[in-house]
């Protein structure tokens, strides 16, 4: 690994502050809020820490944004990008053209994903991905002569980007609110959060139920409109919701049924963080489509695409003509050298399985001891993704109000203990970079249990208990 020296010395904290204020508009912010708070600004970091410019010293459970997967400072990606760089920083593959890193790139990709993918679409992000995943399989239906299958089905609380397509296949509320959302043909059905939804179901009964709604749906908007569902495997933005074991296989019981796409979105459960190389080996699902961004580059350098399945791939290379959808940075050669070196030492860090055999179910035992602390309803692991469902009862199951913002209380002692948690809702999260070792999940899990016992005190203390 690499170490840098630290370039936050240029300007003091509040300077830093000032200028961010007056001129950055952060993404998913309320933007007065922060001006009046202040950004964090982070300078550095190695391995599972981050250093901020007040000198402290962080550990980053959620890897970046889910995508620092082979964590901070690896020489190999920054040596790869900078070679790159130097023989050929660019060039488009519009021209009937190609680069050497983009065309190995995609034969890698063909050898660690599934067998059924053969071809890859490149983009530069998880949302530019969805918004080709939607065109495509529109265009696939279209070809085969059956252009009335435009209806592609999300699911309430799924998260696939923040583009016009990526945003209207999701399904956050907040976000369909802005910008009239969603776009025409695109629905939504209920999660499989069994905490919230399941009732008095064992949790497998409740999965088959829950992957039932997608069969009633497909019904009431008419099987022969259906083109697609996609799913991530297990929600990321969503909470970290880990579906019943019965769900997946259910799904893929239903689209094999209709003859309906099905595309597993994997910007944050690909590239090994939950114990297989893609989620859907993980959950039992053979998709036609992937979508895939932040652990392929380990978030070095922005990158994303779909593998599309040779079942699309045929019709589309076959009869498909020209495909009218394209970026100026799809099969970037920057980013897909950073890429190969990412995957290069995924592999020879051997990480899918030191998260299937070593940390993650490390992980899982010492989550599932939490689940005896007061505020905690229940946890979930898969691989190095976890959940910790904050409650105000655990034998009723009964939630917090959610105006109280309990689960902002947590995050705050969090931030301000050296631990970077995410809060959904009251629902805390983790994803921590996949080189994390057994003594750095105990240092997290000390971490954790240190901002629980400060948020039952706290929450105690304001009588909301
Ligand atoms: N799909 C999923 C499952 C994601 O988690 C995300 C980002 N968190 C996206 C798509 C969008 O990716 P991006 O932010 O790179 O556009």
């Amino acid at each position: 690994t690499i170490q840098q020296p630290s370039r936050a010395a240029k300007r003091s904290t509040k300077e830093w502050q000032q200028a961010d204020a007056a001129h950055f508009l952060h993404p998913f912010t309320d933007f007065a809020a922060l001006a009046k708070k202040g950004s964090r600004i982070i300078t550095d970091a190695n391995n599972i820490y981050l250093h901020d410019s007040d000198g402290n010293k962080i550990l980053d459970a959620m890897s970046g944004l889910w995508c620092v997967n082979v964590g901070y400072g690896q020489k190999a990606l920054v040596d790869a990008a900078a070679r790159q760089m130097q023989e050929l920083p660019f060039y488009n593959a519009f021209f009937q053209t190609a680069t050497p890193p983009s065309i190995e790139l995609a034969e890698l990709l063909a050898e660690v994903t599934p067998p059924q993918f053969q071809h890859v679409f490149f983009t530069s992000s998880g949302s530019e991905g969805n918004d080709t995943i939607v065109r495509m399989v529109r265009r696939y239906w279209d070809v085969l002569g059956q252009p009335e299958r435009q209806v592609i089905i999300g699911r309430h609380n799924g998260y696939h980007g923040s583009t016009m397509a990526g945003a209207s296949l999701g399904g956050m509320s907040g976000m369909h609110a802005q910008g009239g959302l969603p776009i025409p043909n695109i629905t939504h059905i209920e999660q499989p959060h069994w905490f919230e939804l399941g009732g008095d179901q064992s949790r497998e009964d409740f999965g088959l139920t829950a992957a039932r709604w997608l069969e009633e749906k497909i019904l009431a908007v008419g099987p022969e409109r259906v083109a697609a569902f996609i799913g991530e495997p297990i929600q990321g933005a969503g909470g970290v919701i880990v579906p019943p074991t019965t769900y997946w296989p259910e799904i893929q019981r239903i689209c094999d049924k209709y003859g309906i796409l099905l595309v597993s979105d994997e910007v944050i459960c690909g590239f090994g963080r939950t114990g297989e190389w893609f989620g859907c080996e993980t959950v039992g699902s053979r998709p036609d489509l992937m979508t895939f961004a932040k652990g392929v580059t380990s978030g070095y350098i922005p990158l994303g695409g779909v593998m599309v399945g040779e079942r699309i791939a045929k019709v589309l290379i076959e009869q498909g003509g020209e495909f009218n959808h394209g970026f100026t940075y799809s099969g970037h050669p920057v980013a897909c050298a950073v890429a190969l070196a990412n995957i290069g030492l995924i592999r020879q860090l051997n990480l899918v399985s030191h998260v299937k055999h070593n940390v993650g179910p490390y992980l899982a035992q010492q989550f599932a001891e939490l689940a005896e602390h007061p505020l905690v309803g229940e946890t979930q692991t898969c691989g190095l993704m976890g959940a910790v469902q904050l409650v105000k009862d655990k034998a009723k199951r009964q939630m917090f109000d959610s105006a109280l913002e309990v689960g902002m209380v947590c995050r705050g002692h969090c931030f301000g203990n050296g631990l970077i948690m995410r809060a959904v809702g009251d629902r805390m999260i983790i994803a921590p970079p996949l080189v994390i070792t057994r003594p750095q999940v105990d240092e997290m899990m000390a971490l954790i249990r240190r901002c629980l016992d400060l948020t039952l005190a706290d929450v105690q203390a304001r009588g909301w208990l």
